[in-house]
């Protein structure tokens, strides 16, 4: 991906890993993206009574080129699928993806032709955040929980092993086709 990828492994990228993660999480710069109703408590989370700014994000991007979160508040429409990928696409890396309210992470209540049902089907999602719509709370609780994602996300030769880990574990997990929840 670039010259991370080329650092060697041992105690040095450690600490290269802790200061780089400790100032992405500290300056995450959201892009200004908003789809449905759910962008309301996105923008109300923005506001004086909840303060972004004291997690270094009140700068929402105009630019996707300047933004490294892509919060998708909202269902996505089949129409608008593309138009977030370019978005996406055109976010400079590093870059996270937090799907914010149940639309946005599997479609909701709108199981039809027209919502994407899940938006991990058109770009990688690193969190997914319940409720309909989720409050400024939870969303600020997601975005927290983001950074220590952000904070622990390995480097150079230790970022391949973390992938082929994840990968693993995301193999052996058990297929939502047969989980049990409250309707079966
Ligand atoms: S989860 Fe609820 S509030 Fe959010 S976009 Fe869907 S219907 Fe609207």
């Amino acid at each position: 991906m670039g010259i991370e990828e080329k650092l060697p492994s041992g105690v040095l990228l450690t600490t290269v890993e802790g200061v780089a993660g400790y100032f992405r999480q500290a300056s995450f710069w959201p892009a200004t993206f908003g789809l449905a109703c759910c962008a309301i408590e996105m923008m109300t989370t923005g506001g004086p009574k909840y303060d972004l700014a004291r997690f270094g994000m009140e700068v929402f991007r105009a630019s996707p080129r300047q933004a490294d979160l892509m919060i998708v508040a909202g269902r996505v429409s089949q129409k608008m699928a593309p138009v977030l990928r370019q978005i996406y696409d055109q976010m400079a890396e590093p870059k996270w993806v937090l799907a914010m309210g149940v639309c946005a992470s599997s479609g909701g209540m709108f199981n039809n032709y027209a919502i994407v049902q899940g938006v991990d089907h058109v770009v990688p999602v690193d969190i997914y955040l319940p409720g309909c719509p989720p409050r400024p709370e939870m969303l600020m609780d997601a975005i927290l929980k983001l950074h220590d994602q952000v904070q622990t996300r390995k480097l150079g030769s230790n970022r391949l092993e973390q992938i082929a880990e994840r990968e693993e574990a995301a193999l052996s997990a058990l297929p939502t086709s047969e989980m049990k929840g409250l309707l079966r």
